[in-house]
């Protein structure tokens, strides 16, 4: 019969309670510490289950003491001895261990060990290369091992939530062709086609489609993806999502869904998730917060002031508002006193945002203000703009003036720069969708429309006629999942007629003839019977890391990449020899 324990140990560290006292147990593991009290030694044995005191006594342990003196940190070492009662007053409540300790007969050095570059232990200040160089290490750490088991425990709820609804797992190619999700390819030569390459998916998107039109129904993947884009605390070249895709279903149905597995996921982090969650619709979340991702917990709500200075003497708004342009504002509340200093820093940052200038009002008393302005507004303008944003005393009024979309993405800016600053708290888990997106948005710098989330999106029924015409008015079925202002997901009904698809591509600019040499193989498989049909995906890495409180999604990913994406482990990215690189046609400069 299988046993955990298999033959070279009789218990696992960490289960080790007072229920053993009297029992001779093997144990097997890692020294964690070992103290020298004036002749009597203590080990603390670390194995994956948790960490057991041993003693060796000079007189009663014999040649297993002489062994104690000689390990050294992170030995590995096989123990045998009675479990014992701790003295009295030595014992530990903090360790499920705490109670009792294991008198040393036996000891047995199986395996030796360099000193660690760094302590194995909780909270330390190693910089996070020299931890990724030694991961293995640092993954012997009980807080990683956790985040790591975390993360474990999460996937296994998915599937068993996924698979209980009947979704299947089907796997889908790592060497494809590339899937525009907006991202740049990782990209592999082939050696059997000269001059031709692989993509990595950026998702499996298409695939899951294909599935669709082959009569899976319900599928889900836990599916690598791969993009080739500069990095961030919340991004790695390489990731994984929660993959999934439904046939015969409305965007209602993939939302019910999904809520009922985030229901059974959320219990992984003892919340007991409320369902079904928000709906904000894009325009409200941009309305509200300036974000499509909105962390809801921050309060700090925009409001729209362009009713307030409709009549406005002050050139910047009245020309604002005549140009078809809006006045926003939020209300920080107690930033009041912040020095001309620092105000002018965060009108650096509105400027960095796009915004043509930040303008605002620091109240610092029921009756006096400070401002460059608002020797511009009247007493009725003031009145309203307190009322509006309910102003009190000590408070600091931001507001921008500008284009609807600039001015909302620029307070939202500095709402969150805000809520940093004033240290708001975030406690609890925010989780809400954001739905119906606009279908398409212009891409400035290419001079042509894009699709907002992909062009495989449905959009809305009552808007397809102005697709030629009108592209920007476009909704789309589309949404997303958020998490204390993290996307964690999203997806969108798909279309699942070849022709509208066709007219969808071109509308981003493909003629007809890329249309079909990059995605005829979807468009064919549209016009072999396809339901219709739509899905999701999360990010799992992105959900960890929320999950376990961690504030890089490196910290629940086993052997993550730098910032510049290389692997301080192995050495990866590195040069190949040059009859590899003539094997796949290539040649370097
Ligand atoms: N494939 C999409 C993505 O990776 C998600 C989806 O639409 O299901 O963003």
């Amino acid at each position: 019969m299988f046993d955990a324990r298999y033959s070279i140990r009789t218990h696992i560290a960490g289960a080790i309670t007072a229920d053993s006292i009297g029992e001779t147990v093997t144990v097997a593991g890692w020294v964690a510490k070992r103290r020298d009290h004036g002749g009597l030694i203590f080990i603390d044995l670390r194995d994956r289950s948790g960490i057991v005191q041993c003693t060796f006594d000079p007189d009663a342990s014999g040649a297993a003491f002489v062994t104690a003196e000689r390990v050294r940190p992170e030995w590995v070492v096989k123990l045998t001895g009675v479990v014992r009662r701790r003295p009295e007053g030595t014992e530990n409540p903090n360790m499920p261990t705490g109670e009792v300790e294991i008198e040393i007969a036996e000891a047995e050095v199986l395996n030796a060990s360099e000193t660690p570059p760094f302590e194995i232990e909780p909270g330390i200040d190693t910089d996070e290369v020299t931890r990724m160089r030694y991961r293995y290490l640092d993954i012997r750490r009980p807080e990683v091992l956790y985040a790591l088991s975390l993360r474990d425990r999460v996937v296994q709820r998915f599937r068993r939530a996924l698979e209980s609804y009947g979704f299947m797992e089907v796997e889908t190619p790592i060497l494809g062709k590339s899937t525009p999700e907006g991202a740049r390819d990782f990209i592999v030569p082939s050696r059997m086609s000269p001059g031709a390459f692989y993509a990595l998916p950026q998702s499996p998107q298409l695939f899951k489609q294909l599935f669709m039109v082959a009569g899976v129904e319900r599928y889900y993947q836990i599916a690598r993806c791969f993009r080739d884009e500069d990095l961030r605390a919340d991004r790695q070249p390489e990731f994984t999502q929660v993959d999934i895709e439904m046939s015969f279903v409305t965007e209602d149905d993939v939302l019910a869904m999904m809520e009922a597995v985030m229901h059974e996921v959320m219990k992984e982090a003892a919340v007991d998730l409320p369902v079904p969650l928000r709906r904000l619709t894009y325009a409200e979340a941009m309305d509200r917060y300036g974000s499509d991702r909105p962390d809801t917990r921050l309060g700090m709500e925009l409001q729209d002031l362009s009713r307030v200075f409709a009549d406005s003497g002050f050139k910047v708004f009245a020309g604002a508002l005549a140009s078809g342009g809006v006045i926003k504002g939020i209300n920080a509340k107690g930033a009041g006193d912040w020095s001309r200093g620092r105000i002018d820093a965060l009108n650096q940052v509105a400027l960095d945002a796009g915004a043509k200038g930040l303008a605002w009002v620091a109240f610092t008393s029921e009756d006096e203000v400070r401002s460059p302005i608002a020797k511009f507004f009247s007493d009725d303008e003031m009145a309203a703009l307190r009322e509006v944003l309910g102003v009190e005393p000590g408070d600091l009024v931001l507001m921008v003036a500008d284009a609807r979309a600039v001015a909302e993405e620029v307070l939202g800016v500095i709402r969150l720069k805000m809520a940093d600053e004033l240290g708001i708290e975030r406690s609890g888990f925010d989780v809400l969708w954001v739905v119906d997106f606009p279908m398409f948005k212009y891409d400035a710098d290419e001079e042509r429309y894009a699709a907002n989330h992909h062009p495989f999106t449905m959009p809305r029924e009552e808007d397809i006629e102005r697709l030629e015409s009108e592209p920007l008015s476009l909704g789309s079925y589309s949404y997303d999942l958020i998490m204390n202002g993290y996307e964690i997901g999203g997806g969108t009904l798909r279309i699942h007629n070849a022709d509208l698809q066709l007219r969808v591509l071109e509308r981003i600019g493909l003629t007809e003839e890329e249309a079909r040499r990059q995605f005829g193989f979807l468009l064919e498989a549209l016009s072999f019977g396809a339901p219709p049909h739509g899905g999701i995906a999360l990010g799992l890495d992105r959900l960890v890391m929320l999950l376990a409180g961690a504030s890089s999604i490196r910290d629940v990913i086993a052997f993550p990449k730098t910032s510049s994406g290389a692997d301080p482990l192995t050495g990866a990215p590195d040069a190949v020899s040059a009859r590899q690189l003539r094997e796949v046609h290539l040649k370097t400069d």
